[in-house]
């Protein structure tokens, strides 16, 4: 009877079985009916700091070669506006976006106008490292309900050790920065992130309570990846994915006993994966799902008037590498880019519903096809999954969830809080 319910067996003509499977399934696709809700700007490629794990080829000089032009903007406006979705976003990343806040301020104002005039909702997110943070960007941010999000390594020493900047101070300055915006904005309006280099591996406890303290809500525990500086200085290297791997599961079992302990807070990747193992809710994270993100789910307009079909897509073009370049605002429409050759030939070669290894893998219903990430390691978008430290981590993370739902009711049913809400 389980097996007939879980829909694993059935009878022959039980039509109405087979339906339900259908709905479940077009409901946990319906991502692909709001095509490319995310639309990234690069503002600039100047940045003040210079960590070496940067995925970015960050520059220090020269304004007027790696800003993004008010022309190139709003060509790229165009065709953000032009995205099927009802609902987008625009995200301004760099180097570190504040350097270019004059362009901000006026890509802000402009969407605001158009959404107004075309009746998509608009929602706007500035990804800083909040050295530049003023009281002046803080009120743009009030006034235009932007969202800010950052980067947040852990305490002092092990951030500022990863992120060097003029000053040392690049903690002092993120840990004010998130406070004051707590308090300007709403204890909600701002999130951090973390990556994961070689001096975090022993300190997954003293990242967490960094997280406590500042009253964040959640973490998100994140490996390296294979972009930019961080290839570049080797960071990429200096650790496998078993040791990430242990990493996760000692700062997952650290939040749960947090939440044992009475305060809700979440590893952000483990309730994404839970949404999809334990709903048929349509998640948008683009790397957790097939067809893949890249272009469908987001377009990354660079300063240079570029457009890739991932932020990864990129990078990789910093480094010389421009498989994932789908075109220029100058030259293309929104249409030109998502039925490009280049960008059908990635996402149709990438699908893990026929891949070999993940079409028989038992996580590919909860799992996600990377075509960047295979491309930048293995030279080819679907990439031989054996060899992956993309596919290792899923089996791994999936694994550690899995036995966490069937041995520890406890933790079990904080998990499925995660993935309810
Ligand atoms: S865990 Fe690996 S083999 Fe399985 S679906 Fe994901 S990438 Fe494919």
């Amino acid at each position: 009877m389980k097996a007939y319910s879980a829909h694993l067996i059935t009878g022959s003509n039980q039509q109405a079985q087979r339906q339900l499977l259908a709905l479940r399934l077009r409901s946990r696709m319906s991502f692909l009916q709001q095509a490319t809700p995310l639309h990234i700007f690069v503002v600039t490629l100047r940045c003040e700091h210079s960590c070496p794990y940067c995925q970015v080829s960050r520059q220090s000089t020269d304004r007027s070669r790696f800003d993004m032009s008010e022309e190139t903007a709003m060509r790229a406006l165009d065709i953000a506006f032009a995205s099927p979705a009802p609902r987008i976003k625009i995200e301004f990343q760099g180097g570190e976006p504040l350097l270019n806040f004059p362009l901000i301020n006026t890509i802000v104002s402009t969407a605001k106008v158009r959404s107004a005039s075309l009746g998509k909702k608009v929602d706007f997110v500035i990804a800083s490292n909040l050295a530049l943070l003023d009281d002046v960007v803080l009120d743009f941010c009030k006034s235009n309900d932007v969202l800010l999000s950052t980067s947040l390594d852990g305490p002092a020493d092990l951030h500022n050790k990863n992120r060097p900047r003029p000053g040392a101070n690049s903690h002092e300055l993120a840990v004010a920065g998130i406070r004051r915006a707590k308090e300007v904005l709403g204890p909600d309006r701002i999130g951090a992130l973390m990556t994961t280099t070689e001096a975090s591996l022993d300190r997954v406890d003293d990242i967490i309570d960094q997280y406590l303290q500042l009253g964040l809500d959640g973490i998100f525990l994140r490996p390296l990846s294979p972009f930019g500086f961080a290839v570049k200085t080797k960071q990429f290297q200096k650790y496998d994915t078993g040791k990430w791997l242990d990493f996760y599961e000692r700062g997952l079992h650290r939040v749960l006993d947090i939440n044992r302990q009475g305060k809700p807070f979440r590893e952000f990747y483990a309730a994404l994966i839970l949404t999809r193992m334990l709903s048929d809710r349509p998640i948008g994270y683009v790397d957790l799902r097939s067809p893949a993100g890249a272009g469908l789910g987001a377009l990354v307009y660079n300063y240079d008037g570029g457009i890739f079909a991932s932020d990864e897509g990129r990078m990789l073009a910093e480094a010389g590498d421009n498989a994932f370049r789908l075109g220029h605002v100058d030259h293309d429409s929104y249409k030109s880019l998502v039925l490009s050759d280049k960008l059908i030939d990635t996402i149709s070669s990438s699908l893990t519903q026929c891949a070999p290894e993940c079409s028989t893998c038992v996580y590919e219903s909860h799992c996600g096809a990377d075509p960047v990430y295979h491309h930048a390691t293995q030279g080819d978008a679907l990439g031989i999954k054996p060899l992956s430290a993309f596919c290792a981590r899923q089996k791994g993370i999936m694994g550690v969830l899995l036995n966490i739902l069937e041995n520890s009711p406890e933790d079990a049913a904080i998990l499925r809080r995660w993935a309810a809400s």
